[in-house]
């Protein structure tokens, strides 16, 4: 009897991918231990869904060369294809544009067909949590809210800058005049200034 090859059609986009050996499945593994950051760094769901696309890029690129090595950086075919197909920023980088572009015309490739190949970052996720049923661990959520509370004492800083430069030029507030952002403790009334806060919590330990 002739044995045939049953390819299995899930809705999941990356599992199709998977399935039908556009990539091989041992990216999975990649997948979890980046995603999971148990035994390596974490990378965000943003730099998983970059990483697996530039992969992508590269298949189908061979597809179309399978002789020619590629001179270019999948990394710079991905964001052009990115910005120009996809996000429709009017705000594309010149340079991206240019070496995008010149790569798309030597290579005589199709960016549109590319572009919708592409998978978006909540695929990913959707992959990550339901199909590889995988949770970043706890070192690296609180790796990220870490990385939160910094972001938002930079944001303050920032927001509050410029009325102070104002103050400052009409002589409301004395030209030394700096912004630091503190914590209180409510019951023992300590002041602690935020960004020496951050790092005690995040090296866990407790105030
Ligand atoms: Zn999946």
């Amino acid at each position: 009897m002739e044995k045939k090859s049953v390819s299995v059609v899930t809705n999941c986009h990356i599992c199709n991918i998977l399935n039908n050996e556009i990539l091989d499945k041992s990216i999975n593994e990649w997948l979890i231990d980046h995603y999971s950051g148990e035994h390596i760094e974490p990378l965000s769901i943003a730099a998983l869904t970059n990483r697996f696309n530039e992969q992508l890029l590269q298949y189908y690129f061979l597809k179309q060369h399978p002789n020619i090595d590629p001179t270019f950086d999948f990394e710079v075919l991905r964001e052009y294809l990115q910005e120009v197909y996809l996000d429709n920023d009017d705000h594309i980088d010149s340079k991206l544009f240019s070496i995008g572009n010149s790569i798309i015309k030597h290579f005589e490739l199709d960016p549109i067909f590319l572009s919708t190949r592409l998978v978006a970052p909540h695929t990913m996720q959707h992959h990550l949590q339901n199909c590889l049923a995988i949770r970043p661990d706890k070192l690296s959520s609180e790796e990220s809210l870490h990385v939160k509370f910094l972001q938002a004492t930079e944001f303050a800083h920032k927001i509050l800058q410029s009325p102070l430069d104002i103050a400052i030029n009409n002589g409301l507030a004395s030209a030394d005049t700096q912004i630091d952002i503190y914590i209180k403790d409510i019951t023992t009334g300590e002041m602690r200034p935020i960004k020496e806060w951050i790092t005690k919590i995040s090296k866990g330990r407790v105030i």
